[in-house]
This record gives C-alpha cells, sequence and structure tokens, in this order.
C-alpha cells in the first residue's frame, strides 16, 4: 500500500451501446439512438443522450420507449462489438496502470496512485485517458478522481456527458455533504425511507446524526458503515480484474517439463479443469491467460483475448497453446497454469438471456461441444477431474495432472 492519499479515478463510456451503432453508422449520429431487446417483453439496454431529452432511459421496457420517442432509431444489441471496443478501452487504460477493475463493459475503476510520478495528477492521467479513447476509439468516456472510489463515482455520474470531475484532496466528505443520501451505497428505498423519517435528506446530514438515532433505526453495524461512507471513508481497494476474478488450474510438475510437445499436454488437462470449472459456476471470459514458471523460478505470462467469451475447454486450450509460440518452450519448466477472466458482464449475460428469442441458434459444431461438454462435465462429477481424459490425450504416454 502507498502511504498518504490515494488516486482513484471512475471511467464511464457515455451511452456506450448507443454510443457505439453512431459511431459505426454515421447517420444515426446526432439521432435518437434505442439499443434494446426487438420482442415485445424487451427492455431498453441503452439511448443515445438524443433519446434521452425525450425520456427513454435504460431498463425501460421497449414498448414504453417507442411510446416516448415514436422517431427513435431501435436496434438489437451487438453485444460481440461493444465487448471487443471494450477490451480496447480497457487496454488504454492499462497502459496507464494494471490496477483496472472493470464493473461492466463500459465502466472501471483505476487506482493511479504509483503512476502520479510519471504521468502527473489524477486530472492529467484522466485527461490523456478521456483523449486516448476519443482518438483511438471514438468514444467519449465520463471520469470522475478522487482519493476514494465511492466518491470518484459520484464524480463520474455528475459530469456526464464527456465529463471530467475532480474532488480536491481533503474535498471528500465535503464533495459528498450536499448530495441526497440515495447516492450512497447501501442506501436503497428502505433504508432511505427510514432515514428520511429521521430528517435525513442529504448525505451530510447523516453525517451529522447521532448514532444512536442511526444505530436505533438501521442497527449498529449498517449505521456505523453508512456513517463512514457519508464522511467519506471508504477504504475499498481497486482488485484488478485477474486477481478478484478468474477461474484458473495450474501444476508444478513432478519433474520440470521441457519441450512444445510435453507442456501443451499439460495445457490440455489443465483447460479442461478450467472449463469445467467455469461452466460449473455459469461463467465465460474474454481473457485466457498462460502462465509458466521456469526451472529458475522466472515466471512468464501471457494472455489473449477472445472475441466471444468462452468456457470451452478447446477454445481456453487453442488460445493458451497459442500463448506458447510466445515464450521459450526449450527451457525447463517447473509449472504451467491457465486461467480465464475478463467475464462476461453480468447485464450482458441478463440481458443476452432475455434476447435469447431473437437471437440465431448456434452453428452445429458448438452445440456438438456443449454436449461433449456436457458429458465430461457428468464423468468429472462422478470419477473426478483426473479420470477426465480428452482424446487428444489418448494417444501419446498418458501423462495426465489429475
Ligand atoms: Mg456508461
Amino acid at each position: 500500500m502507498t502511504a498518504g492519499p490515494r488516486t482513484i479515478l471512475h471511467l464511464d463510456l457515455d451511452a456506450f451501446y448507443a454510443s457505439v451503432e453512431q459511431l459505426d453508422e454515421p447517420s444515426l449520429r446526432g439521432r435518437p439512438v434505442i439499443v434494446g431487446g426487438p420482442s415485445r417483453r424487451g427492455v431498453v439496454c441503452a439511448a443515445s443522450y438524443e433519446a434521452r431529452r425525450f425520456g427513454v432511459r435504460s431498463a425501460m421496457p421497449t414498448a414504453q420507449a417507442r411510446k416516448l420517442c415514436p422517431q427513435g432509431v431501435f436496434l438489437p444489441p451487438r453485444f460481440d462489438r461493444y465487448s471487443a471496443l471494450s477490451e480496447r478501452v480497457f487496454g488504454i487504460y492499462r497502459r496507464y496502470t494494471p490496477l483496472v477493475e472493470p464493473l461492466s463493459l463500459d465502466e472501471a475503476f483505476l487506482d493511479v496512485t504509483a503512476s502520479r510520478a510519471l504521468h502527473g495528477g489524477g486530472r492529467d492521467i484522466a485527461t490523456a485517458l478521456k483523449r486516448a479513447v476519443r482518438a483511438e476509439c471514438g468514444l467519449a468516456v465520463s471520469a470522475g478522481v478522487a482519493e476514494v472510489k465511492l466518491a470518484a463515482k459520484i464524480a463520474t455520474d455528475l459530469g456526464k456527458p464527456d465529463g471530467l470531475v475532480e474532488v480536491p484532496e481533503g474535498g471528500v466528505a465535503a464533495f459528498l455533504a450536499p448530495l441526497p443520501v440515495g447516492r450512497l451505497w447501501g442506501v436503497g428505498p428502505v433504508t432511505e425511507a427510514a432515514l428520511r423519517k429521521l430528517g435525513v435528506a442529504t448525505i451530510g446530514d447523516l453525517g451529522r446524526t447521532p448514532d444512536t438515532a442511526l444505530a436505533a433505526a438501521l442497527g449498529a453495524s449498517h449505521a456505523r458503515g453508512l456513517r463512514a461512507l457519508a464522511l467519506g471513508e471508504d477504504p475499498r481497494e481497486v482488485v484488478p480484474d485477474e486477481a478478484a476474478k478468474s477461474v484458473g488450474a495450474e501444476e508444478t510438475f513432478g519433474e520440470d517439463l521441457t519441450g512444445r510437445a510435453a507442456l501443451e499436454r499439460a495445457l490440455l488437462a489443465q483447460a479442461g479443469r478450467v472449463g469445467r470449472r467455469l461452466r460449473a459456476v455459469g461463467l465465460a471470459g474474454h481473457v485466457v491467460t498462460l502462465k509458466v514458471k521456469y526451472a529458475d523460478f522466472t515466471l512468464v505470462t501471457r494472455r489473449t483475448t477472445l472475441a466471444e467469451a468462452t468456457d470451452d475447454d478447446r477454445a481456453i486450450f487453442e488460445a493458451a497453446r497459442a500463448q506458447l509460440a510466445r515464450v521459450d518452450a526449450e527451457r525447463p519448466v517447473r509449472l504451467t497454469g491457465v486461467s480465464v477472466s475478463g467475464f462476461a458482464d453480468e447485464a450482458e449475460r441478463g440481458q443476452l438471456d432475455l434476447f435469447q428469442g431473437a437471437a440465431p441458434p448456434p452453428p452445429p459444431e458448438v452445440e456438438k461441444r456443449r454436449s461433449l461438454n456436457a458429458a465430461l462435465d457428468a464423468l468429472a462429477r462422478r470419477f473426478g477431474d483426473g479420470a477426465v481424459t480428452r482424446a487428444d490425450l489418448a494417444d501419446d504416454d498418458g501423462r495426465e495432472d489429475g
């Protein structure tokens, strides 16, 4: 941990899905664009700022949006395209710090505390990021800069669209004080109503309310947490994607492995374990990371980003194997690992489900792999991970990592 105040950035692409549609189709620029489910029960995923002027909002039923904005251009979502652009934008963020915590395809926290010496203060870095995202991806991103996550996120919201709001050092509590208390994390409608009874309308009011009254209304621990937030105390750290959210398998070998063929066999088995674990928890990720530790303990990692989130053994293996070409496979290796991260955003997954009626059926080879994977899963459940051997392994010396 760096001592002293942190510098945290919150970055949120403006009207992301709708902006991408306007980026790709110039005739849509300046027009109300609404991305949403085409079915009768569909909801709005994103509305351009032109559409918002008519009162159209995310999560509103598409039918209602049509009434509010009959002249709107209604489009089905293209998540593959949004994911690809999102990866490019997050790649720009990672030039400034490895501490990037994605919240969704269009939103992330960055801890740039350690980057200040090289890149200037939070405002300078945010300005550079906004410029780079605009120049390289054609998109507007709003930024908030603060010492803590909560204030950075609220700052972004206040500056939208295309904003940059900085909360001065030491100024978090003063920045929060005039805002409605519902802005705090952990204050839903029920808590808000309870607070209103105490005469608490703003975050500043909350900070001034006696502990005993708050504790009586909300319970001691909730009260303590909210008061700390109201005073600007938010110790939560920016947790980079990989550490927080990856599913992996790795193995330290009994004897060091040397040569591509031996390493590929290890990766194949590890990719299978990762796939099973992902499917067991219903996750699919865009980023496949290969980890290789040499006999002298030098560690290298190589990663690749797939256009489509995957939980498929074969796709994970192929991605890891491709990364093997980028490391020295002739040195003795004591450990390899494969992991998948960059999980499809929850909203994205939910929306995909909603729109499933409109989506084309998956190609037959995908169906085939799905049923193969389901069968392997059942085997692994019954006999344990080590019992499952892919056909690809059956014709070699059978060294499995189970
Ligand atoms: Mg956004």
